[in-house]
């Protein structure tokens, strides 16, 4: 499975390429979860983007480029990926597209993760992961059983909050991907990759209508109205 998952901020991209991951082994790639390494470990790359990150805004197209560009060339990356958040521009798309031909691959899907705006920001105001393992949780949509412990790996007091998580950057974010990531949608139909899911349904029915697309046989095959290029 080689797959773009599309969307805004808070659409759950995330949230999804992790079920995925775990279900297939498939290599998650997150531009948004390198550059926040990167950061972490105050890397050149990190000091480079830390303010850029804070205000919501995008990095650089060759700087991004690059970033992907070389995680696409590790070994784990083979058998097939998942790239969330990016490409994030036209310029971005048309790069990956240009690495993709020279590895002689080509991508199954671009799926688009539908998700309204007033969503959204209730979705990220609402996220914390845990710094242990990366899960991600939501104050009202996704609650640990223990406040302070993460289900998944027993981790306690580990829970943060992204610093670019508050309303100001939120609306920059917004205002970013409308302006900046929308006019990628139709590079994807042109080439007849683009499919679209309702991400406002909850987690498990947005991962069934993934799995649908791929006729994965442990996903649902009737009841679920998965859009075509909407
Ligand atoms: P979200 O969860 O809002 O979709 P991400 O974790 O994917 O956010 O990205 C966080 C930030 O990292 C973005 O606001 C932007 O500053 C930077 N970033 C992530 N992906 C890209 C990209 N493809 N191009 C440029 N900047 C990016
Ligand atoms: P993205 O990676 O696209 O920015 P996330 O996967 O981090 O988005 O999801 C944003 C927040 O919304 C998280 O707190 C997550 O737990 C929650 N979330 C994700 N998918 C759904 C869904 N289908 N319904 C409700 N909440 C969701
Ligand atoms: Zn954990």
């Amino acid at each position: 499975m080689r797959i773009i998952l599309l969307g805004p901020p808070g659409a759950g991209k995330g949230t999804q390429a992790r079920i995925l991951t775990e279900k297939y082994g498939i290599v998650h790639i997150a531009a948004g979860d390198l550059f926040r390494e990167n950061i972490k470990n105050k890397t050149a790359l990190g000091l480079q983007v830390e303010e850029i990150l804070k205000a919501g805004t995008l990095v650089p197209d060759e700087i991004t480029i690059k970033m992907i560009a070389a995680r696409l060339d590790q070994p784990d990356c083979k058998n097939g990926f998942i790239l969330d958040g990016f490409p994030r521009t036209v310029a971005q798309a048309e790069a990956l597209e240009e690495m993709l031909k020279k590895k002689a691959i080509k991508l199954d899907a671009a799926v688009q993760m539908a998700v309204d705006d007033d969503e959204l920001v209730e979705r990220i105001s609402g996220r914390f992961t845990c710094s242990a393992c990366g899960e991600g949780y939501h104050d009202k949509f996704k609650k640990p059983h223990d406040p302070d412990t993460c289900d998944k790996c027993g981790a306690k007091d580990k829970f943060t909050r992204r610093p670019d998580d508050n309303a100001e950057a939120v609306r920059t974010r917004l205002g970013v991907y409308h302006s900046q990531t929308k006019p990628i949608l139709p590079f994807y139909e042109e080439r007849g990759l683009l499919k679209t899911v309702d991400g406002m349904a909850p987690m498990k029915d947005v991962t069934a209508q993934i799995l649908a697309l791929f006729g994965a046989k442990d996903a649902p095959a009737k009841g679920f109205q998965v859009k075509k290029n909407g």
